[in-house]
C-alpha cells in the first residue's frame, strides 16, 4: 500500500472534535495541515491513499481563520510612528504580543507624521511571513497626511499635507518609500486626489477614504477610480445626513461599478462606535465590514499616558484621549475583544463575526487565496476558539505559536 511518503515527506496533522469554519458555516469536520497548508483529506484518501500522522484532539474548540488586523498603530508600549534606528524590534515586539489575540497577520499603521519620520520608518518595515516570532507582516497602512484639516481626529494638524502640482509625486517626496505600503487612508476631496487614487491602485496599493469633509459623489468618484475602504467608518468623517450621507453612504450607493465591492473598517470597541450605529452599518453592508482595532501604544498596557505619533494620548479604561483634550486616539481594544463585541452588538452568528475579521480584510487585500479562510491549499494560520470566542491557541503555517497555559493538545 502506498504510504503517506508518497507525494511529501511532510508529516500529516489532523486536528479532530471541532467544527470549522467554512463556506461561511461552522461545520463539524476535521482540519488536516501539511507542510504549513490546509490539505484536502478526500485527495490524500483517495489519490495518494495516505493517512494522519499525528491526531490532535481540539476538545470542541472552534476553528477558524487567523484574525487579519489591517490597522494597528501599535500596542504594549511599541508606537509605529516613532521614528527610531531599531523600528524592527518594536514591529516585532508587537507581532509576537498579538499573537495571543488571534492575529496571525497585520498592517503596521502610522499617522500622520513629517516626511523625515516616513523617510526613517518606511525602509525598516518589510513584509515578512508570521510563525514562532510573531504575526505576519503584509504591509504598512499609511493613515495621513493627505488628510481633511477639519476632520484631522488626532492627527497633528501641523504636518497635514496637500496635493499640489506634482499630485502623485508629492506623495513619493512625502513617504520616499513605497514597497512595503499596502494601504494609504486619503481625503478624496483633495484637489488632484483622483490621479494619486488612480497612481495608487495602477500600483496594487489599496487606497482607503478617511478623515475627510467628502460628501457621496466626491467619495463615488474616489471608488471609481480605484478606492475601496473606508476607513474607521462614521469616525473623522461627515455625520450621515439623508440628503447627502457622505462617504457613510458608500454602503448602499448604486453609482459604483457593480462588481466593486467597498469594504469599511469598524473600530468595535464600544467606544468609538454605538452599538445602533454598528448595527446600522452591518445591516446595509454586512460584507464590506472588516473589523479593525486602530490599537495605539497603550493596548495591552495599564491606563496611562502614551504616544501616538507626535501626540501625547491619556488612556483612562477603554478611552484613549489626545492629552488635554475630549478627541478620541485609536483604541487600547485587541482583536479578539472587538470580534466578541461584534458578535454581542450586532446579534449576528459567530460566523459572521469571525469573517469580519479574517475573510474580509483579505479580500480586501486580494489575499483570500492565501489567508482569510480555511480553504484547501491556503495557509494553515487558524486560531482554536472556545465557545465565547476567547482564543485557546493560535497556530500559523501548521505550527503552534501561542496557547493558553491551561490549554494543551
Ligand atoms: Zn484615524
Amino acid at each position: 500500500m502506498p504510504s503517506n511518503k508518497s507525494v511529501s515527506d511532510a508529516q500529516i496533522f489532523q486536528f479532530t472534535n471541532c467544527r470549522i469554519l467554512r463556506s461561511h458555516q461552522l461545520q463539524r469536520e476535521d482540519l488536516w495541515v501539511r507542510e504549513g497548508k490546509i490539505l484536502n483529506p478526500e485527495k490524500l484518501f483517495f489519490d495518494e491513499k495516505g493517512s494522519a500522522d499525528i491526531q490532535l484532539d481540539c476538545k470542541d474548540s472552534i476553528i477558524a481563520p487567523g484574525f487579519i488586523d489591517v490597522q494597528i498603530n501599535g500596542g504594549f508600549g511599541v508606537d509605529f510612528s516613532l521614528a527610531t534606528d531599531d523600528v524592527q524590534s518594536g514591529i516585532s515586539l508587537v507581532s509576537q504580543k498579538i499573537l495571543s489575540h488571534g492575529v496571525t497577520s497585520f498592517c503596521p499603521t502610522l499617522v500622520t507624521s513629517p516626511p523625515a519620520v516616513y523617510h526613517k520608518v518606511l525602509p525598516q518595515i518589510s513584509i515578512r511571513n508570521g510563525g514562532p516570532h510573531g504575526a505576519g507582516i503584509l504591509g504598512a497602512h499609511l493613515e495621513g497626511p493627505f488628510i481633511s484639516k477639519e476632520k484631522k481626529g488626532a492627527h497633528p494638524e501641523h504636518y497635514l499635507s496637500t496635493f499640489e502640482l506634482g499630485a502623485f509625486q508629492d506623495l513619493l517626496a512625502t513617504y520616499r518609500h513605497l514597497d512595503c505600503v499596502r494601504i494609504v487612508t486619503l481625503a478624496p476631496e483633495m484637489k488632484r486626489s483622483s490621479e494619486v487614487i488612480q497612481e495608487l491602485t495602477r500600483r496594487g496599493i489599496c487606497v482607503s477614504l478617511g478623515h475627510s469633509v467628502a460628501n457621496l459623489s466626491q467619495a463615488e468618484e474616489a471608488v471609481r477610480h480605484g478606492a475601496t475602504f473606508i476607513t474607521h467608518l462614521f469616525n473623522a468623517m461627515l455625520p450621515f445626513h439623508h440628503r447627502d450621507p457622505g462617504i457613510v453612504g458608500l454602503l448602499t450607493s448604486d453609482q459604483i461599478p457593480s462588481r466593486r465591492r467597498v469594504f469599511y473598517g469598524m473600530i468595535s470597541d464600544g467606544i468609538h462606535t454605538n452599538p445602533a450605529a454598528l448595527r446600522i452599518a452591518h445591516r446595509a453592508h454586512p460584507k464590506g465590514l472588516v473589523l479593525v482595532t486602530d490599537a495605539i501604544a497603550g493596548m495591552g498596557l495599564a491606563p496611562g499616558r502614551h504616544t501616538l505619533g507626535q501626540q501625547v494620548v491619556e488612556v483612562d479604561g477603554l478611552n484613549t484621549y489626545i492629552a488635554g483634550t475630549r478627541t478620541l486616539s485609536g483604541s487600547v481594544a485587541t482583536m479578539d475583544s472587538c470580534v466578541r463585541h461584534f458578535l454581542e452588538a450586532t446579534g449576528c452568528t459567530v460566523e459572521t463575526a469571525l469573517e469580519a475579521a479574517s475573510l474580509h480584510p483579505a479580500q480586501l487585500l486580494g489575499i483570500e487565496h492565501r489567508k482569510g479562510t480555511l480553504n484547501y491549499d491556503n495557509d494553515a494560520d487558524f486560531l482554536l476558539l472556545d465557545n465565547s470566542l476567547h482564543v485557546r491557541a493560535t497556530y500559523i503555517a501548521g505550527e503552534r505559536v501561542w496557547s493558553q497555559d491551561t490549554f494543551t493538545i
